[in-house]
């Protein structure tokens, strides 16, 4: 995607001198607040509850950013483009992970529900006050995609790109395509890494996937000594699988670009099949590996414990602003007041925008004791 070709931004900005477009945009999103609370939002483990040692939705957002850059560059795509979806593509996500937005979404049934990458534009686009010249962090339509990436052009089946505002009857850009491989293949990987230095999982439970037990059979034979190390042995077999993901993500991509003969951005624009994706041959083994993950990891009796409290007294503190909005901060019931955004619209972009540790506290202080 070159720069040339941009869409631009919603509103009137100027661009800077010796900062490129997409540059510019992944800047705004480093110093966005939206971004700092990624730090103690939950990827897996609840980040209040089980300490500092596993991945948070920002130490996971930048495994993404790093493994989106690599495919970028070596695919010769826009590498700045790249990592600004990475960084901003879990901005929407609300405290607790996915438990955390499955109550959302059911106490936001009235306003249309929740979802995390439409959550996503409206951090960007709206929620975000920090410039005097625009609501947002107005971005440009290349870096907004990001959060369309689940949406479907007209005709396929699921929710329509129009929907979040996006042209109906083009696909995505190859950036958009690779970043939603590249945050697959982060959790693919380093949930296992976690759930094994956690002892949620054991060594023998990650053997009965198949592609554990190539990577892990090809690095115990280059190097002998990891079959005394453990932990050292987990990095290593979790370093080669991401090596494994990536080599199989390029060769197949290249090979698609070249089926369809794809030579410009309207090409890919055009072309209605995925253009970035796993082989045939590799594609059912990662669903095997995501199927383990599942059933194994965030379905674990220590998981689901713990994500089922959480989910619950977000529901009840949700409950206690729709009971009484004077609870909320007075900039959030404004909007309510003003903007003809309904109650649980605010109240959701309120709760949404928390922290672990923050709706812990409000919990703490409103519903508990
Ligand atoms: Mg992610």
């Amino acid at each position: 995607m070159s720069e040339s070709l941009s869409r631009g931004r919603l509103h009137p900005d100027h661009e800077s001198e010796y900062r490129a477009l997409y540059q510019r945009d992944r800047d705004r999103i480093v110093h966005s607040a939206a971004f700092r609370r990624l730090q103690y939002k939950t990827q897996v483990f609840v980040s209040v509850m089980e300490g500092d040692y596993y991945r948070n939705r920002m130490t996971h957002t930048l495994e993404v950013t790093q493994i989106a850059r690599t495919i970028a560059r070596a695919l010769g795509l826009n590498e700045d483009l790249a990592e600004a979806l990475a960084l901003a593509h879990d901005l929407g996500h609300g405290p607790f992970g996915h438990s955390g937005e499955r109550a959302l979404n059911d106490e936001m049934k009235s306003a249309g529900g929740f979802d995390h990458n439409a959550q996503g534009l409206r951090v960007v686009d709206f929620l975000e006050q920090r410039y005097a010249r625009f609501p947002g962090l107005n971005l440009t339509y290349e870096t907004r995609e990001g959060y369309v990436k689940n949406y479907v052009r007209s005709g396929q089946s699921g929710r329509p790109r129009t929907l979040l505002g996006f042209v109906a009857d083009e696909s995505p850009t190859l950036e958009v395509q690779l970043v939603g491989h590249a945050d697959e293949i982060a959790y693919d990987t380093h949930d296992l890494d976690d759930g094994l230095v956690s002892a949620a999982l054991s060594d023998e439970q990650v053997r009965s996937v198949a592609l554990w037990r190539q990577a892990e059979e090809q690095v115990t034979a280059e190097y002998p000594v990891l079959k005394e190390d453990k932990r050292l042995r987990w990095r290593t077999v979790v370093r080669r699988l991401i090596a494994m993901l990536v080599n199989d993500l390029l060769a197949e991509t290249r090979r698609r670009l070249d089926a369809h003969g794809i030579h410009s951005v309207a090409d890919v624009r055009k072309c209605e099949s995925e253009l970035v994706g796993f082989s045939r041959e590799l594609a059912p083994r990662k669903l095997e590996l995501e199927t383990f993950l599942m059933d194994n990891f965030y379905m674990s009796p220590r998981v689901r414990e713990m994500t089922a409290l959480w989910q619950d007294r977000l529901r009840k503190l949700f409950a206690v602003y729709r009971a009484d909005p004077t609870k909320l901060p007075e900039e959030h019931r404004r909007r309510a007041e003003t903007q003809g955004d309904s109650l649980d619209r605010v109240i959701g972009d309120y709760v949404a925008g928390m922290t672990d540790r923050f709706a812990s506290r409000q919990w703490e202080l409103l519903v508990g004791k």
